[in-house]
């Protein structure tokens, strides 16, 4: 039976944990060639020999997305591997520690450049790629901190995320409505998805299998502010990047979904 994806290039960028990591597995199931792109190797090597082990087709690539001369070489590998490129998914990054006024230039930096800076450097080396196979797909990661603000309360009691990773996802966000713009003539659909609290080692306290089942660092918050309750998972994000990568998603472009449990149709 084909998958959704049968045939096609993937590219996943952080596919070694998390959100990253459920969708190079679904990809796969649907008949993509993933290439999974990340920096640690143990982390990427065991979500690569899992997909090959089930039957499934993986190649792990080093890259540090915020390194301009990492993202060109690993890119070229990419091409190389499969000899073309089909779908990209922009989703490495993750929040900083930094509070305002108090964050650091260094840190407000990294969480800029992993994000967003990032984000621009593959699609960039990706986009020649997709031109040349006569058209793909991308899906950008945001985040609901690109699109909602806080109250004193809300900050005062549950607190948030460094004002870096607020600008960051925002700046995801207007790069995704921009690259649609320009994509439209290539036959390249761009678009982005926007989680909540989403379980994963990045954005829990202690781990999913704890006996308590591990806490989303801002969990009080999200279940104050979701309409559907509990938190989400990663495969709940992997989905809709399958949906929006896929045939299926044929007339979607420049749009921005949010898997959030319903918290931007509540507040
Ligand atoms: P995670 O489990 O910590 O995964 C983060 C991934 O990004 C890892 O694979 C990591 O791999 C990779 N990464 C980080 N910096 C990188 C770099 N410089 N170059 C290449 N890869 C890099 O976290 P996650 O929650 O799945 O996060 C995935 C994305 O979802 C992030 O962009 C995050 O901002 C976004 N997001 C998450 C949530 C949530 O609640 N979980 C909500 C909204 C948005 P290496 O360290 O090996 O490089």
């Amino acid at each position: 039976m084909n998958g959704k994806l049968q045939g096609k290039v993937a590219i996943v960028t952080g596919g070694n944990s998390g959100i990253g990591e459920a969708t190079c597995h679904l990809f796969a199931k649907e008949g993509a060639k993933v290439l999974l792109l990340a920096r640690r190797t143990n982390e990427s090597l065991e979500v690569q020999n899992s997909i090959n082990n089930a039957g499934g087709e993986a190649t792990f690539i080093p890259c540090d997305v915020g390194n301009p001369d990492s993202v060109d070489t690993a890119i070229d590998k990419a091409a190389e591997t499969y000899k073309t490129i089909n779908i990209l998914f922009n989703n490495a990054g993750g929040g900083g520690s930094g509070d305002f006024p108090d964050s650091s230039t260094e840190e407000w930096g990294q969480v800029i450049n992993v994000n967003l800076n990032g984000t621009f450097y593959i699609s960039r080396a990706v986009w020649p790629h997709l031109v040349a196979a006569g058209g793909g797909a991308v899906v950008n990661m945001s985040s609901l901190a690109a699109q909602r603000g806080f109250s004193p309360k809300m900050y005062d009691e549950f607190g948030t995320t460094a004002p870096s990773y607020y600008a960051a996802k925002a700046g995801v966000d207007a790069l995704t409505r921009y690259m649609a713009g320009v994509g439209g003539k290539h036959n390249i659909r761009i678009n982005g998805v926007r989680p909540g609290q989403i379980m994963t080692p990045g954005a829990t306290r202690g781990t999913i299998n704890d006996p308590d089942g591990g806490h989303h660092v801002f969990e009080k918050m999200f279940d104050m502010t979701q309409i559907i309750p509990g938190p989400g998972y990663p495969e709940d994000v992997a989905n809709l990047v399958l949906f929006l990568v896929s045939d299926e998603a044929r007339f979607i472009t420049g749009e921005i979904i949010n898997v959030d449990g319903g918290v931007a149709a509540k507040i």
